[in-house]
């Protein structure tokens, strides 16, 4: 069933997990996640990235995404992922989006609260949630510099308060993509701003991060944590195996379905770590 982010993370928070959010870029990628909830009878974010609009287009996958939200038998949230501007993400509530994420985190603090705001008014008036990023997540191959690393939990409060946004993504030592290093993460800067905002808090750059940080990360205040990099590697991995395997005839549906188990199984065990059962 579809639903909105709000109602998903506020029941996390209460329970202390976290719900995870995966990238649903293909239609096996969609299939692995939708069966991975399924079958654990867990709540799932589908979610769709401006960046994967190389890959895809958000309005070709949209109609996709929620129809396997509509049908699933567990509550889905279908959001918009790193929107970068208010058409992008005017144009993910329209294609029926339960929820978007605005991140202008790039942009100086007060610009990226003024605008921030603006799609959260406009976002609430026809019930959709909204999610921004304070401090800056970077990207594998960008050096953030040590200053922009975490995000400062006194300006969260402020932020928070000043925007009315339902969750946020914070800075506390994770990159986007896969690590060449164990990152050093900053857990007591995730207590903070959760005292401070009151509100469930996202952790981006998902894939990498040790089991104990993330049920410590969860503890803390993480209430959505964004995987994707690991789950789409373990599809890769599969089909290549499929491949080698298949000598000379080798079927391409055949091929997806295999990624496509192999994504489900990637996608469960990082279910299991996020609902804090292991
Ligand atoms: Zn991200």
């Amino acid at each position: 069933m579809l639903v909105t982010l709000k109602g998903l993370l506020e029941d996390a928070k209460n329970k202390k997990q976290a719900v995870g959010a995966f990238n649903g870029t293909t239609l096996e990628g969609i299939r692995a996640i939708i069966g991975a909830a399924e079958e654990f009878q867990r709540p799932v974010i589908l979610q769709h990235a401006q960046s994967h609009d190389t890959i895809i287009d958000l309005n070709e996958i949209a109609p996709l995404m929620l129809h396997y939200a509509r049908s699933a038998s567990v509550p889905v949230a279908v959001h918009l992922d790193h929107g970068s501007t208010f058409k992008r993400c005017m144009e993910a509530i329209r294609a029926g989006f339960t929820s978007v994420m605005y991140d202008a985190s790039a942009k100086p603090f007060e610009q990226n609260l003024m605008e921030t705001a603006e799609i959260v008014k406009a976002a609430h008036s026809v019930g959709v949630s909204v999610e921004a990023e304070l401090g800056h997540v970077a990207n594998i191959n960008e050096d953030p510099g040590e200053d922009n690393i975490y995000t400062d939990p006194a300006l969260a409060e402020e932020f928070v308060k000043r925007t009315g946004v339902d969750c946020l993504a914070v800075a506390f030592g994770t990159v986007h993509g896969l690590y060449v290093k164990q990152p050093r993460l900053d857990l007591s800067i995730v207590t903070q701003i959760s005292e401070k905002t009151g509100i469930p808090l996202v952790m981006h750059g998902g894939s990498g991060v040790s089991g104990d940080n993330y049920r410590r990360a969860i503890k803390e205040g993480i209430c959505k944590i964004n995987y994707y990099t690991y789950m789409n590697t373990a599809g890769g991995n599969a089909a290549r195996s499929f491949v080698k395997q298949s000598g000379e005839h080798l079927a391409y549906d055949c091929l997806t379905l295999a990624a496509t188990e192999a994504m489900k199984q990637d996608v469960m065990a990082a279910m299991r770590i996020f609902g804090m059962d292991e």
